[in-house]
């Protein structure tokens, strides 16, 4: 039986979390919960999903399902997510319930890419040159004010390179178009950056930020491959980056966990890529390697606690195991685990595929020139041969 305190100051332990979506992300946050002593209810089509898995409860419906997540609001004392694909028209209507937190109006802004980069516009943030498509001639437009080579992004429900095509030519633009299915998008012009990090934070019920260090990102065909945290930094860039994230999450009204991924360039200028209002993958680091985990962290934040100490307590690489790496059944796990170093995390999925992410890998290392060696070394003797 859950008890409504909302309003009434802080959700305590033996309140229950409702999670929009069942990934490894709700997950992480699942188990940061259960060892805190709060329940968890998720709204997933899969009972046997990742999240599910670790959950007092499992919501059948889909993220559209408005029925289902009705439901799920009259299970809990505050509604977060999993994934920032959740209708915003839906939220909206979960928030006359319940509270929602990250609240509708936050997913609003940055569910659609074009939203989004408004939004940044308007705080006069630095982005890469980028332009809205919605039609044929819009495409020929966009190409003249961003110039090439770019890249076309679909607005809604893009991640890990999905729904996104690189254009080098003018006159692949047309076919580049139609790969998205036409469907609304943005150009952005090509980013020729030196590295990318991101800056995940955290922002509670009264507005208290608590920053983690920076990370270090990198990736391959579109996914995430490596953090590495803290990124070797000057401290005036490291600034700057921090004023970054903190601009946003103040203006958005932001509560819990959020990411800004930045491009960094040779002359130390930082361009946003973009903004996940939630956990990231590039602060997985934190659990394992921060006094607080991003998971507890965003806990923390939508049920009105106080923040959590963000201070590493190691330096860290965090390495993904993508499902390339189950070709020929599990990889053989005992590489990772003969090393005292190496902290493994499975998300339970049961169907592995290429391109899924699947668990990761995290070595707690203070030299993390050292673990990213490490990682590669890793990462060929879990890769099939
Ligand atoms: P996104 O889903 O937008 O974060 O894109 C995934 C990855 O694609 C980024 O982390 C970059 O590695 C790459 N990427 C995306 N947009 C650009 C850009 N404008 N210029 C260069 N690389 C990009």
């Amino acid at each position: 039986m859950s008890v409504r305190r909302a309003g009434a100051g802080p959700l305590l332990p033996g309140s229950t979390l409702g999670v929009l979506g069942g990934g490894q992300l709700g997950r992480m946050m699942g188990l940061a919960a259960r060892r805190m002593g709060y329940r968890i209810v998720v709204l997933d089509p899969d009972a046997r999903c990742p999240t599910g898995q670790v959950a007092d409860e499992v919501v059948i419906g889909g993220l559209t399902d408005e029925e289902a997540a009705l439901e799920l609001a009259g299970l809990v004392d505050v509604i977060t997510l999993d994934t920032e694909h959740v209708p915003a028209d839906l939220l909206d209507r979960l928030e006359e319930v319940v509270p929602v937190r990250p609240r509708a109006s936050v997913l609003r802004t940055i569910q659609d890419r074009q939203t989004q980069k408004t939004f940044l516009d308007g705080l006069g943030l630095p982005q890469t040159r980028w332009a809205p498509i919605t039609d044929d001639a819009g495409l020929d437009a966009a190409i003249a004010e961003v110039g090439l080579p770019a890249i076309l992004k679909v607005r809604r429900a893009g991640y890990d390179g999905k729904g996104q095509v690189r254009i080098e030519r003018a006159e692949d633009a047309a076919a580049a178009w139609d790969r998205v299915g036409k469907r609304p998008a943005v150009l952005e012009r090509v980013v020729d950056f030196v590295r990318e990090v991101s800056v995940v934070l955290a922002r509670g019920l009264d507005g208290a930020i608590a920053i983690y260090p920076i990370a270090e990102n990198v990736h391959r065909r579109h996914i995430l491959h490596t953090t590495r945290a803290p990124a070797p930094m000057p401290a005036e860039r490291q600034a700057r980056a921090e004023a970054i994230a903190r601009r946003i999450a103040d203006d958005l009204g932001h509560v819990g966990v959020m990411a800004v991924e930045l491009f960094e360039l040779a002359d130390g200028a930082l361009l946003v890529n973009e903004i996940a209002p939630r956990t990231h993958n590039s602060g997985h680091y934190t659990y394992g390697a921060a006094a607080t985990s991003q998971f507890e962290q965003h806990i923390r934040a939508v049920c009105g606690l106080p923040l959590g100490d963000p201070r590493p307590l190691s330096g860290a690489v965090m390495l993904n195991l993508i499902g390339e790496l189950w070709r020929d059944g599990d990889p053989p796990w005992q590489h990772v685990l003969a090393r005292p170093e190496a902290r493994l995390h499975l998300y339970g999925k049961l169907a592995p595929a290429p391109g899924r992410k699947m668990g990761h890998v995290l070595l707690l290392d203070d030299d993390t020139d050292r673990a990213l060696g490490v990682a590669e070394e890793l990462l060929a003797a879990l890769t099939p041969a």
